[in-house]
């Protein structure tokens, strides 16, 4: 099922992103994890892409299966950053062999390894031209795509991000998963200025419950976001004690998506982190909320 009639539809859902493994030796404990977040019944999972193409094969298989095999709507991504048109052109015949229907075009950042090698054949600089080339493989993709409420990191400001965001919904993209953050107020602000701007197509904010102590600076590290205080101190008071920084972050992310719900978002994707307790744990905090 494409990921655009799932968003037309006003019911609330709560869809859940999986990491394929590196190598093949991890590959039966992700599946399992894939399996436990499947068996919740989410309106769709994503699976992340190793920028550089990595882990491609990866990304293929778990779509498959999660739509194959556990009747879930799949959402696999693909990213384009140093790599060659020819490639590219590879995974997505790949992807629409296997039936894949809906694809997260992104850029991706340069793997650290990598940063000083010839760029010769590297024929892509931003996820728009990517989605182009979905468009163009005449395979009927539902495309989403990336944005960053806090503004993207390497952008020089607000006004030029949401200029090419808009660039990224006229090329096809049909529909948006955010960056994680950590304060609504600056989701509901960033909604505000992408309309303003005539982006029109839905966005789904992507939560990400933060579980542990040490992903707290990797998360900022990546995404650049702001911490809140009333985080910062969860972190603070909670973070050596693994059990209570687990049920103290599964309760944060669980209110920022009430928050949300109340607010009118009718989507939300969880950034599971291949843990189904998580998942379990923060559906049955909205169970009766989802279903009322
Ligand atoms: P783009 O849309 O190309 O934007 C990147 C930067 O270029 C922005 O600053 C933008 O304003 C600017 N820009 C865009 N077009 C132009 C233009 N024409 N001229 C000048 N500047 C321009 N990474 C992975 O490796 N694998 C994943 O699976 C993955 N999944 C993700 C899922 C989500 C929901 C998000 C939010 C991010 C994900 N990422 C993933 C990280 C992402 O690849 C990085 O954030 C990357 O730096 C940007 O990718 P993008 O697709 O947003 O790039």
């Amino acid at each position: 099922m494409k990921i655009s009639e799932i968003l037309k539809n006003d019911k609330l859902t709560v869809s859940f992103e999986v990491f394929p493994p590196k190598t093949s030796d991890a590959f039966s404990a992700v599946e399992s994890a894939v399996n436990e977040i499947a068996a919740l019944g989410p309106s769709f999972m994503s699976v992340t892409y190793g920028a550089g193409g990595g882990t491609s094969e990866y990304t293929l298989d778990i779509a498959k299966q999660i739509k194959d095999r556990y009747s879930v709507p799949s959402l696999a991504h693909l990213t384009c950053v140093s790599s060659s048109r020819e490639s590219v052109k590879e995974r997505i015949e790949a992807f629409k062999n296997a039936g894949i229907e809906n694809v997260l075009a992104l850029r991706g950042d340069i793997p650290s390894e990598r940063i000083n090698e010839d760029r010769s054949g590297w024929d892509y600089n931003h996820a728009t031209e990517l989605i182009a080339d979905l468009k163009a493989s005449g395979a009927d993709f539902c495309i989403g795509g990336a944005c960053y409420p806090e503004v993207h990191p390497e952008s020089p400001c607000r006004k030029d991000d949401i200029a090419h965001l808009k660039e990224k919904t006229d090329a096809g993209c049909e529909f948006l998963t955010t960056q994680m953050f950590f304060d609504n107020s600056l989701f509901y602000a960033f909604l505000y200025r992408i309309r303003e701007a005539g982006i029109s197509v839905p966005v789904i904010p992507g939560i990400m419950p933060i579980t542990n102590a040490n992903q707290v600076a990797r998360a900022v590290k990546l995404s650049g976001s702001f911490m809140p205080q009333r985080f910062s101190s969860i972190v603070d008071k909670f973070g050596s004690a693994p059990s209570a920084m687990m049920q103290a972050g599964i309760a944060y992310a669980t209110d920022q998506i009430i928050d949300l719900f109340a607010n009118g978002i009718n989507h939300i994707h969880i950034y599971s982190m291949n843990k189904p307790q998580v998942a379990k744990a923060i559906l049955d905090n909205l169970s009766e909320i989802i279903n009322k």
